[in-house]
């Protein structure tokens, strides 16, 4: 909890802090915001990362300082893990040898650290981040403040998504105050994109389908449009919300090759559908509105087999009632009918 972080970081002095594979928003914006805090209060510290900064953070105060490594290859006070859900996402060996620190605001996280901080209404890690910073004593510097901020805007979907409360906004407010520039984030977060992200979406959507319902939508993106557009492998980051956009649509699967026969899902959702609960049968998790996992096999089998899982779920959902459904029997067998 909270008080124990508090009192670790006052009592040790070096550190290292890392996130998950494939790092976001939250990950990288929280993970250097706590690098930040750190070195306000003097301490020794370093991010270290399995996988580079993507091009989209790399403008955040401290993505240069962020060590890629696979393995965990000296021994710290304590490796603070930011929003993982087990000691595997972190994809670094030897993380298991040290004193782990879990910080998360997923509730399906596992207590895999030492000290366990887990706060499932904090909108973002980022706004873990900010309460401590208040806990310890330290105003927020400009750059713990950008780096919280992408935390919050990019995992709230910029404010739109149901995560976002009232603290959302209050602690917002607070980082504006604390220098940030929210435009100025937003440029570099959203407005930023290469050249071939544009193409490869073109791409993607050209795939986009929806079931009889209209409430179901997916799409895929193959290695090969990844190779024709010139793309890098994390381009295809948030594709998976255009299909939400559409004013029917309650659930979406976005499967990506990763390699061949391995695809990467990324599954939202709009009010009571659960999507984080089918992709915890493929091994993944996430939140309710916003989850991914990773699937082995065949496209079309992979395809049709979350698709029927994502018509069970908003089958049980009423689509005119605004007020909490029962969700629906993920284990039922109905088969969806392929239009567009
Ligand atoms: P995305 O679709 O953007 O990759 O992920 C959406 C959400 O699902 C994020 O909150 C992320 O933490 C979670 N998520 C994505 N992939 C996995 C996975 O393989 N395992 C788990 N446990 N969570 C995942
Ligand atoms: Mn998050």
């Amino acid at each position: 909890m909270l008080s124990q972080v508090v009192e670790l970081i006052e009592s040790r002095s070096d550190f290292a802090i890392t996130s998950h594979m494939r790092p976001d928003g939250d990950s990288v914006g929280s993970s250097l915001g706590l690098y930040w805090l750190l070195c306000a209060l003097g301490k020794e510290v370093e991010v270290i990362m399995r996988d580079p900064v993507p091009y989209t953070y790399q403008k955040l105060p401290g993505a240069g300082r962020v060590r890629v490594t696979p393995i965990v290859d000296k021994a710290y006070d304590a490796v603070f893990v930011i929003e993982c859900s087990d000691l595997t996402r972190p994809g670094l060996v030897n993380l298991d040898q040290q004193f782990v620190v879990n910080i998360d605001h997923h509730s399906t996280t596992a207590l895999f650290g030492t000290i366990n901080w887990i706060d499932s209404t904090a909108s973002a890690v980022g706004e873990m981040i900010y309460n401590l910073c208040k806990a310890i004593g330290v105003r927020p510097t400009k750059e713990i403040a950008e780096c919280v901020y992408t935390a919050l805007v990019t995992d709230t979907g910029s404010f739109h998504y149901s995560n976002t409360t009232e603290r959302t906004f209050k602690v917002a407010s607070e980082l504006v105050r604390a220098g940030v520039r929210p435009a100025k984030i937003s440029q570099n977060v959203f407005n930023n994109y290469p050249w071939g992200k544009l193409q490869l979406l073109s791409q993607v959507l050209a795939t986009a389908k929806h079931d009889a319902s209209g409430r179901v939508a997916w799409m895929r993106q193959t290695l090969d449009m990844q190779e024709r557009a010139g793309a890098a492998d994390g381009d295809g980051d948030g594709f998976v919300n255009y299909p939400l956009s559409v004013g029917q649509v309650e659930a979406v699967a976005f499967l990506k090759e990763h390699s061949p026969g391995v695809y990467r899902t990324s599954l939202r959702s709009k009010g009571d559908v659960n999507v984080a609960r089918i992709a915890e049968k493929f091994g993944g998790g996430g939140h309710r509105n916003a989850a991914g996992c990773t699937i082995i096999g065949d496209w079309e089998e992979a395809e049709r087999t979350i698709v029927r899982l994502l018509c069970d779920a908003v089958d049980g959902i009423d689509p005119d009632d605004d007020t909490a459904t029962p969700l629906g029997d993920p284990e039922q067998d109905a088969q969806p009918e392929t239009v567009a």
